[in-house]
């Protein structure tokens, strides 16, 4: 019930309580007005009883003493009560006035009748004592007659008195009971306004309005401190401070709801920031390495608890192999084909999610856990893909905004196909274009790099010429020369492997330049690189063609010289090798050992 309902009532019922109380005080003040009247009448009448029957008395006693002593102040006194004769009369009408009952009217008017009676016998004695005849005067006021009449006269008194006692007893005792019964009605009506007062004062104002609000003033300060944890009372009230506290809960609520928001706000921030600062390295990556170190860096950090793995295509366009990976996703294979991803297959997002009954790709397992595949383009061309899939249970890899994963495919997409096409071009620059070998640019580099590098590194260079190159140009056309070169430059490069690397210098000669190995074995080398080519059939369209045979002029840095002249050097070997009858490999440093023998 309302506040304000309840507090009214309580008002109208103290108002009305009080209302009636009042009127009971009146009622008992009244019935005590009545109490006393009663008394007053009944003491009344008991003297109007008593004087009546002290008159007959008094009157009868003076005209006994006039008749009997003959002492006329005795006769003055019988004549002076004779005026009670008036008295009598005025008492009657006054009993009237008072509105006593008929029965005790009748008796006083039979006691007067009957005083009336005796003062006739009384006044007939004296008038007959006053003639001479005291003997009979005697007789009249001592007679039967008399005592007759004086007997009923005081029985009469006397029935009245006990009457008129009785009558205004009774309504004194009416009037008592009933003064008793509005006074405590009075005093009933007054307790309960008092209790209604203070239960009021505790139950409204303490318990429903002070307590609820201390508080809801609690509350209210958390709130205001943007504390929403702050708990709200349960109970549910109907009453003012009931819409009071649903005021407070949608105010939290609000507040909740704008906390969540800027939450939500701020982590998208910082996700954008995330992307920005990511699509900013992907551009200043130089390498496909870095590239996905960076991607594996950033990734789990715009999307946090969400494991996955970065693809790329390999060259045919038929598999895909990973290259980078974090948080450990393990549903998926480290290669599969490209026709084994749907999200490849369709050109958009898939989501493998079999509990959605939606087709799962075949590179997943059949754990069923939902995983997302997201192709990544270049130039209208899959170039890779983006796997993800929820290895905490708070995140969800299908819930991951699109946006921010279409913006992320499509800025790894484009720095993959950034690499791949500046390796593309690097290799246009740095590579022969016929044998596949790093060009004479590259050479020049590497050799600059050597001259700048001041570690003082053993550099071992092998100038390689093919013999009589020209005779196959003559004998059996160019390309029939090409394809010797190939030949060679492929022997060259796989003997080579990684311990040096494979220039081709021009024309029909070709250079290897390794570092940090023995002279010794450079020459081991050289010699293995010419008996390789030696000992390896070359067949031209069907025809065995050869033998092939190489010169190999090698030189070494620094003990034997400088880097500057150790092409100058090899050449020289070289020439020497040529001279020597071809198919031979001579060392510089030795050339030079053998010759401070000779001068020696
Ligand atoms: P030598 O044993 O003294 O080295 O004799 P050679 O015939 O190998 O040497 P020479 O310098 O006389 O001839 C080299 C020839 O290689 C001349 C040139 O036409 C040919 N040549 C240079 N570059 C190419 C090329 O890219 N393709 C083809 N087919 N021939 C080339
Ligand atoms: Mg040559
Ligand atoms: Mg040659």
């Amino acid at each position: 019930m309302r506040i304000t309902t309840i507090t009214n009532w309580a008002y109208g019922i103290t108002v009305v309580l009080t209302v009636l109380s009042a009127v009971a005080f009146i009622l008992s003040a009244r019935s005590a007005t009545q109490e006393r009247q009663a008394v007053e009448q009944h003491l009344l009448l008991s003297s109007m009883g008593e004087e009546l029957a002290l008159g007959a008395e008094e009157t009868t006693d003076e005209a006994r003493l006039y008749v009997m002593r003959g002492e006329t102040r005795h006769l003055d006194a019988f004549t002076v009560d004779e005026g009670e004769e008036r008295r009598r009369d005025a008492a009657i009408n006054k009993l009237r006035g008072l509105g006593i009952p008929d029965g005790e009217l009748l008796i006083v008017e039979e006691a007067v009748g009957d005083a009336e009676a005796l003062d006739k016998i009384e006044e007939a004695a004296v008038a007959t004592y006053r003639g001479g005849n005291q003997a009979s005067a005697r007789d009249m006021l001592f007679g039967p007659e008399h005592e007759r009449l004086q007997t009923a006269l005081l029985n009469d008194v006397s029935q009245f008195r006990s009457l008129a006692t009785a009558r205004t007893e009774a309504a004194v005792h009416s009037a008592q009971a009933r003064s008793n019964f509005w006074g405590n009605a009075a005093k009933i009506m007054l307790a309960l306004t008092a209790v209604i007062f203070l239960g009021v004062l505790y139950f409204i104002l303490r318990r429903r309005v002070a307590l609820p609000l201390v508080q809801m003033t609690g509350v209210v300060n958390r709130l205001a401190r943007q504390d929403y944890a702050v708990e709200l009372p349960t109970e549910r009230r109907r009453d003012e401070i009931g819409e009071m506290n649903d005021a407070i809960q949608i105010f939290r609520e609000n507040g909740l709801e704008r906390n969540r928001l800027d939450a939500e706000r701020k982590r998208d921030l910082q996700t954008k920031d995330l992307i920005l600062q990511m699509m900013h390295r992907l551009q200043a990556c130089y390498a496909q390495n870095e590239l996905t170190e960076v991607v594996a860096l950033f990734v789990p950090q715009i999307f946090p608890g969400i494991a996955g793995c970065l693809y790329t295509m390999n060259e045919s366009k038929s598999a895909l192999i990973e290259v980078s990976r974090w948080l450990d996703p393990i549903h998926t294979q480290p290669s599969f084909p490209a026709t084994a991803c749907w999200g490849l297959r369709r050109g958009r997002p898939h989501v493998s999610h079999v509990a959605d009954n939606d087709i799962a790709c075949q590179h997943l397992d059949e754990s069923g856990v939902p995983g997302l595949c997201v192709p990544l383009t270049a130039l209208g061309e899959a170039i890779g893909l983006l796997y993800f899939e929820d290895r905490t249970k708070d995140a969800t890899a299908v819930d991951a905004p699109q946006l921010y994963l279409e913006l992320i495919a499509e800025n790894i997409g484009l720095a993959i196909a950034n690499l791949q096409l500046r390796d593309k071009l690097v290799n246009l620059a740095v590579r022969d274009a016929l044998t596949g070998l790093f060009n004479r640019r590259s050479l020049d580099e590497t050799l600059n790099n050597l001259h700048r590098d001041q570690s003082a590194r053993t550099v071992v260079c092998m100038m390689i010429d093919i013999d009589h190159f020209k005779r196959f140009n003559d004998e059996f056309g160019h390309d029939a020369g090409d394809e010797v070169l190939r030949h060679v430059a492929q022997i060259v490069s796989d003997t080579v492997g990684d311990v040096g690397t494979v220039y081709r210098f021009g024309g029909e000669e070709l250079t290897v330049i390794a570092t940090d190995i023995a002279d010794e074995r450079g020459f081991d080398i050289a010699e293995k690189l010419r008996t390789s080519v030696f000992t390896t059939p070359f067949s031209y369209r069907g025809r065995i063609v050869g033998p092939l045979s190489i010169s190999v002029g090698v030189a070494s840095s620094p003990v034997s010289g400088p880097t500057t002249t150790l092409i100058n050097r090899a050449d020289g070997a070289l020439l020497q090798a040529k001279l020597s009858g071809r198919n031979k490999t001579v060392a510089a440093f030795a050339m030079a050992a053998e010759g401070e023998l000779k001068r020696g």
